[in-house]
């Protein structure tokens, strides 16, 4: 059959089927009405084509739905009147020469009735006789039955002639600014639907029936204009469905094709260097850690490249768990390596490795970008041969010459503090694909977990080491500062060490930064503790300079520790029992519990001082929440809930798009059924080949970006 071209005629077609892609190469300059004054607008809220127009979700509704004629309205009914502006006047005791309100007569055909409004009189110079308005409130009777305005609205006519999407059911609330106003984001947005026609679903029927979703067409239109609240909740459901399942699917279909192309290092060790290595720790392991070790051994011996996420609250003891890794790398013939996010944190692994495996036959070497270029020469040499066992460093580690003889495991340690890209960056180094063990200790929910890492196994450790005592925290007003180092000062008597943390000053590199703790360096040693030695350790620090602090800290020499967020991760030092921490408002509840997990690895018992002035209620709350709980899965529920999630995803680090319906707390339940349906689809069918998953295929490209391309290459 010929298709009619004229556009009359089109108007006749049934709606067509278009893809969200399709909506994407459609310029919002096609909608009547988009010309480059709101079309600059638009793109300042990010909407620059028909679908990011129909996506753009309502922050809220307003129920607008009981529209109702004058000559109806009881006494004491919330309703919601369309009628004509009649005229309008000031009501209230004018303070200052302005009256607090106004009251506009409206008529409606079947009768008069004054509104009355509070508070917005800017709205009266838009009130011209015979302007059509929507307004909603309550009947009430006082000098005369009146409506008390809730809400009041210009409708212009010259866009909709009829009340069209703006009254007469649940009216949408945009985010919206200055370029544009609610109502025109409304009208455009109604029109962006029209145009649009019939949306093509590309989620599978049988999963929608499943879990009794609606379909995406009937979502979209329903959460801009819904027929009523239980549609919109539906509408709601499905959307978050949809954004859910779209990165699970791409989760999936990477977990796939990475086990399905990556060939594991086949590790056969014997046990011959991880047996005495256990044997000679000074503490048998707990429970959880031989668990652990367990499930990453069974990954090392498989063909299978292990993609493993360890999680572990501070102190847990997650080293132990790295070291085993590396010994049975070893043991096989091969290289293991361990990656550190500072040069502190792998300096100190570095110490603490070598001299755990002093009595193997072990090489360890340290490879850093600070090192001199005999330092560094000597290193790469030994690491290329195979000379170098295991491998302790920095980013360095996976620059350009870096070359290993025989790869077979990488530990990134602390991963938090490494762009989730960085995980794969091991790739060439190896013959075959080096295993891969990621540790973190910041606390991460479990659905954000599985979101961010949702493509590795997990494993965690859910148990301290026994006799760790809790970390007696405490908030200390500034006025009570002096008292907490007086506090710390027994502690030294005692003999035992404190850290003492400066102030975040923006990025912990920063000028200001050192000349802040340089200031309170200063302070300390001259007047709050001028008979004890205090050393200074800053992120601007020469690398041997922080190396000969640390090791003076480490040997008792240096009893407090000013130091900036450098000792954030991972440092351990048993013998520091107290740990102060300036300004404590200014850093986030993750740092915090990690700054405190500093000083919970010994045998005393560890004391926190928060010092801090909070100014805001979040700040409040987050330090609050550290004298409450040392659960640091716990924290971080509480860090979501009081942060918010946008901060989560939005961050260079997560690598993961923006999440603009779900909630991951409040919506753990969706992510659970839409990450067990997107597997289900992908194991069926890896590369979403069928074509009828084509869409769907689309859909995650789109979302995910060209990083996922090599995922649906057949
Ligand atoms: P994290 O998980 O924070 O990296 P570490 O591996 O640094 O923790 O361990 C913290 C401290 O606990 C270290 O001093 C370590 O020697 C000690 N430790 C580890 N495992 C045990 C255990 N099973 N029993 C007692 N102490 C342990
Ligand atoms: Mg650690």
């Amino acid at each position: 059959m010929a298709w009619p071209t004229s556009s009359a005629e089109r108007a006749y077609l049934p709606p067509e089927r278009t893809t969200l892609a399709d909506l994407r190469s459609r310029p919002v300059t096609e909608l009547p009405g988009v010309g480059p004054r709101i079309e600059a607008a638009l793109g300042d809220l990010g909407v620059a084509s028909l679908a990011e127009m129909v996506s753009y979700y309502p922050s809220r509704h307003e129920d607008l739905s009981n529209v109702k004629k004058i000559s109806e309205l009881r006494v004491g009914e919330k309703a919601t009147v369309v009628a004509r502006a009649v005229s309008t006047r000031p009501v209230g005791r004018p303070v200052r020469g302005r009256s607090p309100g106004f009251s506009v007569q409206l008529y409606d055909g079947t009768g008069y009735l004054p509104a009355t409004v509070w508070g917005r009189n800017w709205l009266l110079k838009g009130l011209l006789p015979d302007t059509r308005v929507v307004v909603s409130g309550e009947v009430q009777r006082r000098y005369g039955i009146q409506l008390v305005a809730k809400s009041i609205e210009v409708i212009e006519e010259d866009l909709d002639g009829d009340t069209g999407p703006h009254a007469g059911r649940f009216v949408p609330v945009y985010p919206v600014n200055k370029g544009i106003q609610a109502r025109r984001m409304r009208t455009l947005i109604h029109r962006a639907l029209d145009a649009a026609g019939r949306i093509l679903d590309p989620l599978p029927a049988e999963v929608l029936v499943r879990h009794n979703l609606p379909n995406l067409h009937d979502a979209i239109h329903e959460v801009h204009f819904p027929t009523d609240r239980a549609w919109l909740a539906s509408a709601m459901r499905r959307l978050i469905f949809h954004e859910l399942f779209l990165i699970q699917t791409g989760l999936a279909a990477r977990k796939v094709r990475l086990e399905a192309t990556q060939v594991g290092a086949v590790h056969t060790g014997d046990g011959s260097l991880l047996n005495p290595f256990v044997k000679e720790l000074p503490f048998g392991l707990t429970a959880a850690q031989e668990r652990v070790i367990g499930e990453v051994l069974t990954d090392m011996r498989s063909e299978k490249p292990m993609r493993r996420l360890l999680q572990g609250d501070v102190g847990s003891g997650k080293t132990v768990v790295a070291v085993a890794a590396l010994l049975t790398a070893v043991e096989s013939g091969g290289q293991g390596a361990i990656m550190a996010p500072t040069e502190v944190l792998a300096e100190q692994h570095y110490l603490s490795v070598s001299n755990a495996l002093a009595h193997l036959p072990v090489n360890v070497t340290l490879l850093t970008g600070s090192q001199s270029t005999p330092e560094r020469r000597a290193a790469l040499g030994a690491i290329e041969s195979g000379e170098a066992h295991i491998v302790v460093g920095t980013h360095a580690l996976i620059q350009k010459g870096v070359e290993f003889d025989d790869l077979s495991v990488v530990v990134v340690d602390e991963q938090h503090r490494f762009g989730v890209g960085q995980r794969t960056l091991f790739k060439e180094k190896g013959r075959t694909h080096p295993d891969t063990l990621i540790m973190t200790a910041t606390p991460i929910p479990r659905t954000l977990s599985l979101t961010l890492y949702g493509d590795l196994e997990v494993s965690i450790i859910d148990e301290l080491p026994p006799g760790r005592k809790p970390v007696e925290t405490r908030l200390v007003s500034l006025a009570e500062r002096h008292d907490a180092y007086d506090e710390v000062r027994r502690e030294l008597d005692a003999g035992r060490q404190a850290y003492v943390i400066c102030p975040l000053v923006e990025e912990s590199e920063a000028l200001e930064d050192v000349r802040a703790a340089e200031e309170l360096h200063e302070e300390l040693e001259a007047e709050i503790f001028p008979d004890r030695r205090v050393g200074l350790l800053h992120g601007r620090m020469k690398a041997t300079e922080k190396r000969a602090v640390m090791a003076a800290f480490r040997a008792g020499e240096i009893e407090v520790l000013v130091a900036t967020v450098v000792v954030e991760v991972g440092v351990d030092v048993p013998n520091a029992s107290a740990i102060v921490i300036e300004g404590s408002e200014r850093f986030g509840l993750s740092q915090l519990h990690q700054l405190r997990g500093r000083v919970l690895r010994g045998h005393h018992p560890p004391k926190c001082f928060l010092l801090a002035d909070p100014k805001t209620e979040d700040a409040e709350q987050r330090l609050e929440a550290l004298t409450k709980y040392q659960d640091g899965f716990k924290l971080s529920e509480v860090d979501l809930a009081i942060r918010g999630e946008g901060t989560l995803f939005g961050s260079r680090q997560s690598g993961m798009p923006d999440l603009k319906v779900a909630k991951l707390l409040r919506d753990m339940d969706v992510l659970v059924e839409a990450r067990r349906e997107a597997f289900a689809l992908v194991a069926d069918d890896p590369t979403l080949k069928r074509p009828d998953h084509r869409p769907l295929r689309r859909e995650v490209k789109d979302l995910l970006g060209a990083d996922v391309d090599w995922l649906f290459r057949e």
